[in-house]
């Protein structure tokens, strides 16, 4: 059984590594398929995520089976809003990560380059998140694609049992790799940055472009798979309205009005220090340029007690009242439409889960 929660990183590693299934030989070095990197390694070299290696010719997953960091969180803290409001949602991650985002909040896991954690096979994920009376699974903290056979292993247990499997990603999943998640992923919160600016993920991801993440997009919507977006808006350097503006046309294209979109408010860490909380007013903005887009459900996020709520799009009734991480289904009736007018506001709750949260 899973002794700790939290972190991991101090632990003594059983370090057996997977061969991988996403990756393809090429002349002398592999190519991994797994992010759109595409990285080519020759024998002995490990990928940008510091987790998949070229040994003796295969390709290698360096951490299956190896969590770093364990919690339970509510789903809400994803954010997935329009899925399963209130379950509880055991959420793991390993080390590594195919971005270097220069303020993440959980660098100590992504950007370690050492592999650690604490063994644990996906029966025992499974186990243990059943026996904490959770309803699904998350692979968040750092980048799920780089460790998506152990992902894809556990979620194909999870399911089995009832468990829903959620991906709070960056984006860069490749169609091999989405392809490869149909078995499993029941929900995506694709994390945009800056504004999805190509400047920004240049100069503080180490990206060359965000153009692969829309592509993520529509490969998750025809895969079926249920999408939410955010957007992290970055004060003075992430923060351009004609940024944003260009971001939102390409998300309504490929995921129509529908789609519920957070914009975050970034705090200072790792090293990005210098810079301020993003001023709410700026978050506003942003939030009333997607509305006056049409989009029906737009959020703010870690701003406390400010833009969480869900309204029926057509009469303005109260559908989801949510307060940080906690929420309450109040307007939607057992068929997922508003008590108040009837309108089906296309909010995904989970069917056969309804009974858990409307009344
Ligand atoms: S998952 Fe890792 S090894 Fe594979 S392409 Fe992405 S960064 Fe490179």
């Amino acid at each position: 059984m899973i002794a700790w929660y939290g972190m991991a990183l101090d632990q003594a590693v059983v370090n057996r590594p997977v061969k991988a299934k996403l990756y393809s030989k090429i002349v002398d070095s592999v190519e991994c398929t797994a992010c759109s990197r595409y990285c080519r390694l020759k024998p002995g070299k490990t990928g940008f995520c510091g987790v998949r290696k070229n040994i003796d010719g295969d390709l290698y997953l360096l951490v299956y089976g190896l969590p770093a960091a364990i919690n339970v969180d509510p789903i809400e803290k994803k954010p997935v809003l329009h899925m399963y409001p209130g379950a509880r949602i055991f959420s793991l991650s390993t080390v590594g990560c195919s971005f270097a985002c220069q303020y993440c909040q959980n660098y100590d896991i992504s950007q370690r380059r050492t592999i650690t954690g604490y063994h644990y096979d996906p029966e025992e994920i499974v186990e243990e998140a059943l026996s904490m009376g959770c309803q699904g699974i998350a692979y968040t903290y750092n980048e799920p694609s780089i460790f998506m056979e152990y992902a894809h292993d556990i979620g194909v247990i999870a399911r089995r049992h009832g468990l829903i499997n959620i991906f709070v990603t960056n984006g860069f999943e490749t169609p091999e790799a989405i392809d490869y998640a149909r078995d499993f992923l029941d929900a995506a919160t694709v994390d945009f940055k800056g504004n999805a600016s190509d400047e920004f993920y240049r100069k503080y991801i180490s990206v060359p472009s965000a153009r692969p993440i829309f592509e993520t997009l529509a490969n998750l919507k025809s895969a079926g798979i249920h999408v939410e977006v955010t957007d992290l808006v970055v004060p003075e350097v992430g923060d351009r309205l004609e940024d944003a503006r260009t971001m939102l046309e390409r998300i309504m294209d490929i995921l129509g009005e529908y789609v519920p979109i957070s914009f975050l408010r970034f705090h200072p860490d790792y090293r990005m220090m210098d810079l301020p909380d993003t001023p709410v007013e700026t978050l506003r903005k942003h939030h009333d340029l997607a509305v006056s887009m049409g989009f029906k459900y737009v959020y703010i996020g870690n701003v406390p007690g400010y833009g969480e709520n869900t309204y029926c799009p057509n009469c303005g009734n109260l559908l989801i009242e949510r307060f940080v991480f906690s929420s309450k289904v109040i307007g939607l009736d057992r068929n997922g439409r508003c008590k108040k007018c009837g309108y089906d506001p296309q909010i995904p709750l989970m069917k056969e889960k309804r009974a858990d949260y409307i009344s």
